[in-house]
């Protein structure tokens, strides 16, 4: 396929760079809709939920409960790769940190962090502290 520079590719680029450069910054910024309310992740052009493009970024509460875990294990260091649903609906997939891989588990509360790793910004989650 040739045509990743179509107008919708361009577009989702975009809308990825925009996430990355908040994060860059130190924000964890999602797309809001204006029309639903709703907020959504990845990043999408339309609203997933209702198809508006009055979307705007905003910053979410970074609270989540973990949805899915599995462990993987590696020669130098296991980690986590999570689903965590966020307080404001949208599933995103990203890591828990800060505390033992055997730990985390389904239900599990945590809280948005945003992590450098080889000098790119990541997002990740740490327990929060009302989970015990
Ligand atoms: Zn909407």
């Amino acid at each position: 396929m040739a045509d990743t520079d179509t107008p919708q590719a361009a577009a989702a680029k975009a809308c990825d760079q925009r996430y990355f450069e908040a994060l860059a910054q130190g924000r964890f910024e999602i797309p809001h809709c204006r029309d639903c309310a709703r907020f959504h992740f990845y990043p999408r052009v339309l609203c997933p939920a209702c198809g508006s493009q009055n979307l705007q970024w905003l910053a979410p509460s970074g609270k989540g409960c973990v949805y899915s875990v599995t462990i993987v294990r590696r020669g130098d260091g296991d980690y986590t790769v999570v689903l965590v649903d966020l307080q404001e609906g949208p599933r995103l997939m990203s890591r828990v940190v800060g505390t033992a891989v055997e730990r985390v588990h389904i239900g599990m509360c945590v809280q948005a962090r945003i992590d450098s790793v080889d000098g790119m910004p990541l997002l990740v989650f740490v327990p929060s502290a009302e989970s015990s």
